[in-house]
């Protein structure tokens, strides 16, 4: 089974609808060229910071619900041309309102409602994550959840993603509490740009069973074991660490070293358009250059399977 269990919707929006949406709306990434330097990485970007940049440029040329139906459709039909047997998007409700001025409800109703269609069509299973953006502090925090949590049938999950320097987790225990109390599963972005201590921050105050990235855990030996001993399965990105210089390249990952100390890793893509991958692709390419094995990728993919949050995988 192939499975994908952190994928940004704004980091699959293709160039191609990018462009044709921008030409339609005279936004800058009407030039197909330009577009496609903004919107890909062509190798390390020198920071989280920049390569975000990359990913969440072309948000604002999807200035329709409409285009959010759209972008979750094909976001769905590229991940079954992939050969996905189960994806879980994420997206971020509050930037594309930011960046759009849309309803931040509405386009959690169109995305949902272009994955589901899509879904059917292709038969790739799928299950949607709502996103806090942790730049805009505690505050909007409460408020981003309290929305998420008003759409919480469409959601398995919540997870909280942007700068990591920016605000501490702990600040915002009290939303997830509140996800965690309305039945939602939790995932958090940490350890990717920030040290250990942000995966510590994740578990201990915001519930996380999940970690984004967190390949800073192995700053931490008590901290490996306490990965180890609660489950909690690491979403590893290898192109998208080494796009945002969070691991120095694909030999030197960190990701042998997680598995060495017995903690639970799922292979993940992040933002494919950003980086220009596909997961099959970072199955046959980049983990070989990681130092994975086939019986790594073997107990990988089984892993992925047992720390997914949503629909059925029997069968
Ligand atoms: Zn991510």
């Amino acid at each position: 089974m192939l499975i994908d269990l952190h994928r940004h919707l704004e980091g699959t929006l293709r160039v191609a609808t990018t462009v044709e949406l921008a030409q339609r709306y005279r936004h800058r990434l009407a030039d197909p060229e330009f577009a496609r330097e903004q919107m890909v990485a062509r190798g390390p970007e020198g920071g989280l910071v920049p390569f975000l940049a990359k990913v969440d440029v072309a948000v604002s040329a999807f200035q329709r619900v409409e285009d959010w139906q759209r972008a979750a459709v094909e976001c769905v039909e590229d991940a079954a041309a992939d050969g996905l047997d189960y994806l879980e998007i994420r997206f971020c409700p509050a930037f594309i309102a930011l960046e759009t001025g849309l309803d931040p409800e509405a386009v959690m109703d169109a995305v949902a409602d272009g994955a589901r269609a899509a879904s059917a069509r292709t038969g790739l299973k799928i299950a949607l994550i709502g996103i806090v953006l942790r730049d805009l502090g505690p505050e909007r925090g409460q408020e981003q959840m309290a929305r998420l949590l008003g759409r919480r049938d469409l959601l398995c999950a919540v997870d909280i993603a942007g700068n990591e320097a920016g605000v501490p987790a702990a600040e915002f225990a009290a939303p997830f509490r509140a996800a965690r109390e309305a039945g939602l599963h939790i995932t958090v972005h940490a350890g990717e740009a920030a040290g250990a201590f942000s995966v510590w921050d994740a578990v201990n105050h915001l519930g996380a069973e999940r970690i984004g990235h967190g390949i800073r855990s192995v700053e931490d030996p008590a901290l490996l074991e306490l990965l180890a001993a609660r489950d909690i399965t690491l979403e590893v990105s290898l192109t998208s660490n080494v796009h945002s210089s969070s691991a120095p390249s694909y030999a030197e990952h960190p990701v042998r070293q997680l598995l060495r100390a017995g903690v639970p890793v799922a292979l993940c893509t992040d933002d494919p358009r950003a980086s220009g991958i596909t997961l099959s692709g970072e199955y046959a390419a980049a983990a070989p250059q990681a130092g994975l094995t086939a019986a790594d990728l073997q107990s990988i993919r089984t892993q992925a399977r047992r720390a997914a949050f949503g629909s059925d995988l029997s069968g």
